[in-house]
């Protein structure tokens, strides 16, 4: 970016600093249940059903079952027996209206959540969608995926995560009649923002925001419980790169709670392992003080003479904690002296989280797990990926030709 380019990009992002962008979100919830019936009561506010064309009245104690049954889906509530439809909606009356909804067949644990429910049918199961403002169900995310009693920093790092995430992958299931499904395949969202509040109010201080390349298009924010001391390369662990996901040495994850572990191997069970793999090792081929594999920074591939194994493949097939580990003979064992948990790649949790103890903001953070990388409101990112014949262009300001153009 030169100096103009610069002072226009800090020009839109107080110019959307300014303005508030509203968004929801359809997310299926249960997905990876068959659900037959379940049970949905109002928990927080006041909610309409609107069965098809039909207005059902539905009151704040009031209870709803709804059934598939054949191809049709059926309301009961406190008032009896409403028919057969094709499509219900719960439409919230008020803004913080919140509902409850228990899947009876099969008998799983309620959840609540916030705005609007759509029920239609698929396969003969009820499809269950909620239609949900984008921040609440942010800081659903940020609850379910980091927990509780963390940091506000970490708490807002892991709130533009989730949302940059979220819009990055906005068509995932657009085929299915849903945006992002509530499970590991997209983000975990098993329930509204309950118990933590410092989530929601981190959601709201970072409202909008999300994470950016040079080239203004949406990261893909991976993250990681720790990185040992040094995250990965994507290429070494997907096969391709990214300019903001190089590996960079992080000091702030050494003394955590999943910073070291071990694991001993006899040794005949490994050098087969080996073999199976192309590697021959013979007893004289092994040293007695010196680590047969030493891995003080990274690597990519095991080897010891000639072609390796990728690293990420042993992890899989050995189920270590991460690929980030030495190998030492020790007796009739191979001790594989691991650091870190996860595919280290991206934001390492437990660094970040130690950062934001240590008083470093939730910028600092990103940028030093995202490298290269600016955070913007997606407003502003909406004006830099607008065809450059809409966009307004303050008097004054740079002339940006098409070929200059962020995004392309
Ligand atoms: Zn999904
Ligand atoms: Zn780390």
């Amino acid at each position: 970016m030169n100096r103009k380019q610069t002072y226009y990009f800090i020009f839109l992002l107080i110019l959307s600093a300014t303005t508030t962008l509203s968004q929801t979100v359809n997310v299926r919830i249960f997905s990876k249940k068959d659900i037959k019936s379940i049970v949905v009561t109002t928990y927080e506010g006041e909610y309409d059903v609107i069965a098809d064309t039909t207005v059902i009245h539905f009151d704040i104690n009031d209870i709803i079952q709804v059934t598939s049954e054949l191809d049709k889906i059926s309301i009961r509530s406190l008032d009896g027996y409403h028919g057969i439809f094709n499509k219900i909606k719960l439409v919230a009356k008020n803004d913080k209206s919140t509902f409850k909804i228990k899947p009876a067949e099969p008998d799983l644990k309620a959840r609540i959540y916030d705005d609007d429910l759509m029920i239609t049918l698929r396969d003969k199961h009820l499809l269950i969608v909620n239609e949900v403002e984008l921040e609440s169900y942010i800081a659903g995310v940020v609850e379910s995926e980091a927990g509780y009693k963390a940091h506000p920093e970490f708490y807002k790092t892991q709130s533009l995560i989730c949302r940059t995430w979220a819009l990055h992958n906005f068509d995932k299931h657009l085929a299915e009649g849903f945006q992002l499904c509530d499970d590991v395949h997209c983000q975990v969202y098993f329930n509204k923002c309950l118990k933590e509040h410092t989530i929601i109010n981190a959601t709201k201080f970072t409202e909008g925001l999300v994470i950016v390349d040079t080239t203004m298009a949406l990261i893909t924010a991976t993250f990681h419980s720790n990185c040992g001391g040094q995250t990965a390369n994507s290429e070494d662990v997907w096969g391709r790169p990214r300019s903001y996901l190089q590996s960079v040495s992080d000091t702030f994850c050494r003394n955590e709670k999943n910073s070291f572990w071990e694991k001993r191997i006899p040794v005949a069970t490994f050098q087969s392992y080996l073999q199976e793999n192309g590697i021959v090792l013979s007893n004289t081929d092994i040293p007695n003080d010196t680590p047969l594999f030493p891995q003080a920074y990274r690597k990519a591939f095991f080897n010891i003479n000639g072609p390796g194994i990728p690293l990420k493949k042993i992890r899989a097939d050995l189920k270590l904690r991460s690929t980030f580990f030495s190998v030492q003979k020790d007796n009739n064992d191979f001790v594989l002296k691991g650091r870190g948990f996860g595919h280290g790649v991206g934001l390492c949790q437990e660094g970040a989280m130690k950062m934001a103890k240590m008083g470093f903001s939730y910028e600092d953070i990103v940028k030093h797990y995202y490298k290269n990388t600016i955070i913007i409101s997606m407003r502003a990112l909406n004006f830099f990926t607008a065809p450059i014949t809409s966009m307004p262009v303050p008097k004054d300001s740079l002339n940006v030709t098409p070929s200059e153009k962020p995004g392309e």
